[in-house]
């Protein structure tokens, strides 16, 4: 089960506790600045008339135009995209990016349309919430199931609507369409750079063991970086399998085999109960859907360290009962702020209209997440106090600044 809004609002009011912040910053994060809901209608195929379910949330735009993806899923619903834009508001903040946090959704399962559908679904989504979006407005990015191609749907439909290009609008396009080199690579290498900037703080020794949970485009990326810099991936899993090698493997070629079978069944030994929670593996990391680490399971958890490469990986309790028993987490608004770092970039491109060398992008991202990483260790070291509250504290202040810097409080005092 997901968190809701309401659970993760836990990591706002314990950061404004610990930093001991005026009721005016809470009462403002607590709520979406805007939600908005539609309908997409799409004519299929077959020439009937579907409907699809639509949502788009701006959480927080004190620091920023609102800055997330857009997921296509069937299981999702307002409360899931309101609480994924509630992450993104933290997340950029973190990251130090001129951004606030959004979130876009549709209910739609995209494995079961045609490639025209999904194009209707993507440009419809574009109409029902041009008046939404926008480069100083809202700035919508890749999410789970939606990717380049369905971006570069979205800005076209957006161009034609505005009369003029809107590359800056959107992010994750292909790079021909003003997109930028590296994004795609983005989240899991920025992943990899944090784990790695936080060896000591996480007590790595070389050739540390990592189990993945979801083998897409972050999970993979993340796997060959880690790979490379000498980690074992021992085990990787799919939507229908696990499977596990306990020397480890090259997950390129596991990569290969999936592409050639349609997934991961028969590459290495199946593991017990498809379950890598209770691997002895060092470093467990879940790149799938949210929630995979709750209450109910927390305990099973055997890795010392959890990297969240997806957004909510952990649930409010399930993240608390981890580290508990003394399991470090990289929190998802650390570990995943790659894709983000990148998409800023791309929209400095877009705005600036200079064109951004892979090597210029990757230098980059690898700066800020070790610098990131680096700033919330020294932070947690400092207060005591586990990665995630660490990196709340240092969001949350930066946004109260932004939000005291409006005045209120302060003028009504004076
Ligand atoms: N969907 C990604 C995230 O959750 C990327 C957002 C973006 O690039 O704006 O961080």
């Amino acid at each position: 089960m997901s968190a809701s809004t309401l659970d993760v609002c836990t990591f706002l009011e314990r950061a404004a506790d610990a930093l001991n912040l005026n009721d005016d910053v809470r009462e403002v994060l607590r709520h979406p600045t805007r939600s908005v809901a539609a309908s997409i209608n799409v004519r299929m195929g077959d020439g009937s008339l579907k409907t699809f379910s639509a949502w788009r949330t701006i959480h927080s735009n004190a620091l920023g135009p609102a800055k997330g993806g857009i997921r296509f899923h069937p299981s999702v619903d307002a409360d899931e995209v309101n609480t994924l834009a509630f992450l993104m508001t933290f997340k950029t903040a973190l990251a130090g990016l001129p951004f606030g946090g959004g979130k876009g959704g549709v209910a739609v399962d995209p494995g079961l349309l045609s490639r025209h559908e999904l194009e209707r679904v993507a440009r419809g989504y574009v109409r029902a919430l041009r008046h939404d979006l926008g480069a100083g407005r809202d700035v919508p990015a890749p999410d789970v199931n939606t990717n380049g191609t369905v971006l570069a749907w979205m800005a076209d439909e957006l161009a034609a609507l505005e009369g003029t290009a809107q590359t800056a609008s959107i992010t994750g396009k292909p790079i021909v369409l003003g997109g930028i080199a590296g994004r795609a690579e983005a989240t899991g290498r920025g992943a990899a750079k944090v784990v790695l900037a936080l060896t000591d703080h996480l007590k790595l020794a070389d050739g540390a063991t990592i189990a993945i949970q979801g083998f897409g485009n972050a999970g993979a990326q993340f796997a060959r970086d880690m790979h490379e810099a000498g980690f074992r991936i021992v085990a990787v899993s799919d939507s229908s399998s696990a499977v596990y090698s306990p020397d480890g493997f090259d997950p390129s070629e596991a990569e290969a085999y999936k592409a050639q079978h349609r997934g991961l069944k028969g590459f290495a030994d199946a593991v017990p109960g498809n379950d890598l929670r209770k691997l002895d593996v060092d470093i467990l990391v879940p790149a799938a859907l949210g929630g995979w680490i709750d209450d109910t399971n927390a305990d099973d958890v055997a890795a010392k360290v959890v990297v969240e490469v997806s957004n909510q990986a952990c649930t409010v309790h399930g993240a608390d009962r981890l580290t508990e028993r003394g399991v470090h987490v990289v929190p998802d608004i650390l570990a995943n702020s790659g894709g983000v770092s990148v998409s800023y970039l791309e929209w400095v491109q877009n705005r600036s209209g200079e064109q951004m060398s892979r090597e210029k992008v990757f230098a980059d991202l690898d700066q800020r997440m070790a610098e990131m990483a680096t700033a919330v260790a020294r932070r947690a070291a400092e207060d005591k106090t586990d990665l995630r509250s660490a990196a709340y504290r240092i969001a949350v202040s930066r946004i109260a600044e932004a939000i005291e810097s409006m005045g209120t409080r302060r003028l009504f005092n004076e």
